[in-house]
């Protein structure tokens, strides 16, 4: 007896044993029952997951002599004549090599008579999508009117080359990539239904290689199985696909994470030496670090992930030994490199050369770790302030988008969208009154930068609103301050708790006890759009950019000055 493939000796012969289209096969299941099945059905899908298999058994189901039922009986004459490749009332019609008007006139004169033996006159299209033009169009009066008795099924793997008018006189069903676990699930049962063994690795090689194919899975299968009698080993079946190994993807993409290009080139060279594929390394490699990507992500997102149970252990115990950060860097730094690849003439060298740049590359740090650096760097510089003893400016958060300092839990800071500064001795000279005391006197002769020091050095949040503040009065027991600027900071330092901190700061320093009493003078209108406004912002640009703190947050994200804005506080939400 002649051998038969497996993929035709395993075709299902039931709705019920399609491999991983459940959502295709219930829905016809349930047409059947109910006497609703569409008289025009369009499957489409990649190939080999089971669309003509499926409209196979539809055709069976609906000519069944037990039927019409949700499964054939596959005892019958109908059904044993369909599985056996036709009979009198069911065509089979490859649509590529029977695309042309006249052999669709044809088909329309004969689907006009009734069917010989069974209740309906069924069409299968294979590769519907291969028909001319003409050819639909000569289809379109039948899918239009079609006799009682007539049913069409139609396959494709391309139904964006079907006309609109054609789609839409049909019953659509999408036919999905068999998923790996399932796939290997089957591989595993035609092994024993075939009194043969294989390694797992070596089903899921098969199962990746297939692409979610069914019919591809079983060819290599096939194929596999005639290596040998017995069980082929594992590197006879890799050398067989000629397919790079599983372990030299993980091994590579290891390395690279741990920053050990040595071993990435050492791998690589292995490789090449093996005579494979460098492109397709390459792919894998950036579906590898995809999928490790996908497991730093938590448990949710790891439903995307295709793998058979073994393959999920390892690449979630691969992912958990690096920070997220480091994995999605080198994804991206991989993947923006993927066409220089693709086009490369010699790909060898063109990975090479990736992976010595990826060693001079650094790569980020953590995000906790970011933030802790640049409140370092804030408290460095406040320090060195109040070292000098001067304090001519303030600053806030660096960027809307760059990690927010630390705050201090009690005094929340504004969200402030830029580099925010302040420069009273340039914004305030003009509006100040001339009564007004300057910082740092008090009439009574005491400091009130003393007072200042102290509040940096305590409550460094309530430094920054206070900064510009003036001492205005200052009689028994009562010390009258004057902010500048916006309502937020009057607001803010005007809360009890401050007011309390600041009484409590100031008694200290003035050695009496003392009732801080607040009064808000608005900052004078914002000077753009004058001369001396325009003047002023080419100051403020050039000491902005020139601002440690400003040079250290480029440094650190590797960053560029985009745009500079002040912003013009106009008061608002507390807190
Ligand atoms: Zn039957």
């Amino acid at each position: 007896m002649s051998y038969l493939v497996l993929a035709r000796k395993y075709r299902p012969q039931t709705l019920a044993t399609v491999l991983g289209q459940e959502h295709v096969t219930r829905t016809l299941a349930n047409a059947i029952a109910s006497g609703r099945v569409a008289h025009a059905i369009l499957f489409s899908g990649p190939r080999g997951t089971g669309k003509t298999t499926v409209a196979r058994i539809l055709a069976k189901a609906m000519n069944c002599e037990a039927g019409p039922a949700p499964e054939p009986c596959n005892r019958c004459a109908s059904c044993i004549e369909i599985t056996s490749g036709g009979g009198a009332d069911v065509h089979e019609i490859d649509g590529a090599s029977n695309n042309s008007v006249d052999q669709v006139r044809e088909l329309r004169e004969n689907a006009r008579y009734m069917p010989a033996r069974s209740r309906h006159k069924i069409y299968i299209i294979d590769e519907v999508h291969m028909l001319t033009t003409a050819a639909f169009n000569a289809l379109l009066k039948t899918l239009e009117e079609p006799p009682a008795h007539v049913l069409f099924f139609f396959a494709t793997t391309e139904p964006h080359k079907i006309p609109i008018t054609i789609l839409s006189r049909c019953q659509r069903h999408e036919m999905r990539r068999v998923e790996m676990p399932a796939l290997c699930r089957h591989l595993e049962e035609i092994c024993r239904q075939e009194s043969r063994a294989l390694p797992a690795e070596s089903l899921a090689l098969i199962a990746r290689e297939a692409g979610g194919s069914v019919r591809d899975a079983l060819s290599l299968l096939d194929q596999v199985l005639l290596i040998a009698d017995g069980v082929p080993s594992h590197a006879a079946i890799l050398e067989l696909l000629g397919v790079v190994d599983r372990e030299a993807v993980f091994g590579l993409a290891e390395s690279l994470l741990e920053g050990n290009t040595l071993g990435a080139l050492d791998t690589l060279d292995r490789v090449y030496d093996g005579g494979h594929d460098l492109k397709r390394l390459y792919a894998d490699l950036l579906a590898q670090l995809r999928d490790l990507c996908l497991c730093t992500m938590g448990e949710e997102a790891r439903r995307l992930l295709d793998h058979p149970a073994h393959e999920m252990d390892r690449l979630v115990a691969a992912a958990a030994r690096f920070p997220a950060n480091r994995v999605s860097w080198l994804f991206d730094r991989l993947f923006a490199e993927e066409a220089s690849v693709r086009l490369a003439s010699e790909p060898r060298l063109a990975l090479e050369l990736i992976f010595i740049r990826l060693a001079w590359a650094r790569p980020p740090l953590p995000l906790a770790e970011l933030i802790e650096k640049l409140d370092d760097l804030r408290r460095s510089i406040g320090g060195a302030r109040e070292n000098e003893g001067a304090a001519p400016r303030q600053w806030g958060p660096p960027a809307a988008d760059a990690p927010a300092p630390v705050r201090e839990p009690d005094l929340p800071r504004p969200d402030v969208p830029s580099c925010r500064f302040t420069a009273p001795e340039e914004e305030n000279e003009a509006a100040a009154p001339p009564a007004a005391t300057p910082p740092g006197q008090d009439p009574s002769g005491a400091s009130w930068d003393t007072v200042m020091a102290q509040v940096k050095k305590q409550h460094p949040s309530l430094a920054s609103p206070l900064e510009q503040a003036v001492v205005r009065s200052h009689t028994a027991g009562r010390i009258e301050i004057e902010l500048v600027g916006s309502e937020f900071h009057f607001n803010l330092v005007n809360r009890k708790k401050n007011l309390a901190v600041l009484a409590k700061i100031a008694s200290e320093c003035y050695g009496e006890p003392l009732q801080p009493v607040l009064i808000r003078r608005a900052l004078p209108a914002d000077g753009n759009g004058t001369e001396a406004g325009a003047e002023t912002g080419a100051l403020l640009r050039e000491r902005t950019l020139r601002h440690p703190m400003v040079e250290e947050a480029l440094r650190l994200f590797d960053g560029r000055v985009i745009d500079i804005k002040r912003l013009v506080p106009q008061g608002g939400k507390d807190g």
